[in-house]
């Protein structure tokens, strides 16, 4: 197996474009469990961690721009404050040594349906920055998930960087596995609000081929809050409202049976998820404290 470690993005892609059977290694943390156990054995190993450019972040306006290669700790350290939803998620990755050499761009790499950014990727309105010798094209997240394990990368391109608007209300992310830490999702949540344009995003993780919104959750929810005037009045959410929410939300899933859980269990749990997580949020709205990244 070749190893191949360039030492700038120029020459990264044109190795890629090159030998696009290269693989791209950043955090190792799920590239090289594979390796170790000879689930996989590339022709060669695009080595990442020496491109500078990959391991910063950025702030032009209400956007923020995350490198590639920014680990989860630093996510949680640096950006906990501007994007608090991928930063709870952030928290419950691993252990601080996964957490330390994993990133979010090998999250979307690996593209896996428990994958923990994935949900406040899509709360968060995220929108994937893939580059190749042929140029630079921007994916959103929605349409970045192509199948279980499967994403919409050309076999010549690169993840560069993921862009994320500053919420401007805040987000709540939660998780259910068989035990508090070091725990792949037997489901996973994300919800974000939008004060300033009247709108809920949501994110469903561990309980379908692909992370996915609940689509028919947000608009159900966008239409109640304003017809019941409660951007304005933050008074309290009533409990058919929220009852809907989570019915809508665990219908929108497709879960399966396996050795972490059942699908029973699954659109079950994403019920609670989803209530909980809402409850948590509109708390915070109401006392106008949330992490509101663009305030910061
Ligand atoms: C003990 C353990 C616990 C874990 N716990 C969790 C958890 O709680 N939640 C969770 O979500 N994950 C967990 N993981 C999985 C893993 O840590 C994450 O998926 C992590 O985000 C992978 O990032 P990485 O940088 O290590 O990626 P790598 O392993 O380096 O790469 C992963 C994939 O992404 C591709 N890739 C990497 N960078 C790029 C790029 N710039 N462009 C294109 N493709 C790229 C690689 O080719 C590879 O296919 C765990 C793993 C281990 C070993």
């Amino acid at each position: 197996m070749d190893f191949i470690q360039p030492t700038s993005w120029a020459d990264a892609l044109a190795i890629k474009a090159g030998l696009p059977a290269a693989v791209p290694l950043a955090g190792g943390t799920d590239l090289m469990v594979e390796v170790n156990f000879d689930a996989r054995r590339p022709e060669a190993l695009l080595d990442l961690t020496r491109l500078a450019e990959l391991a910063e972040w950025e702030r032009s306006g209400d956007w923020l721009r995350l490198g590639a290669g920014v680990t989860y700790a630093r996510l949680i350290t640096e950006l906990g404050g501007l994007l608090p939803g991928l930063a709870m998620a952030s928290r419950t990755v691993g252990s601080p040594q996964i957490r330390n050499r994993g990133t979010v761009g090998g999250n979307l790499g690996t593209a896996s349906p428990a994958g923990d950014s994935h949900p406040p990727l899509l709360a968060g309105g995220a929108v994937i920055e893939a580059e190749s010798v042929r140029g630079r094209r921007m994916i959103s997240a929605t349409d970045f998930y192509t199948g279980v394990k499967a994403n919409a990368l050309a076999p010549d391109e690169l993840i560069a960087a993921i862009h994320l608007p500053l919420p401007s209300g805040p987000e709540q992310f939660s998780k259910i596995g068989t035990r508090n830490a070091m725990v792949i999702a037997v489901a996973a949540f994300s919800v974000a609000l939008h004060p300033d344009r009247k709108e809920v995003t949501t994110g469903i993780g561990s309980a379908a081929p692909t992370p996915r919104r609940a689509a028919a959750a947000e608009t159900f929810l966008t239409a109640a809050l304003d017809e019941d005037g409660l951007w304005g009045s933050r008074e309290a959410l009533p409990d058919p409202m929220c009852a809907e929410f989570a019915r809508l939300v665990s219908a929108a899933a497709a879960p399966i049976d396996d050795v972490r859980g059942t699908a029973a269990y699954r659109l079950h749990s994403l019920a609670v998820l989803a209530r909980r997580t809402l409850a948590w949020a509109w708390r915070d709205y109401q006392r106008g404290n949330s992490d509101r990244g663009r305030q910061r």
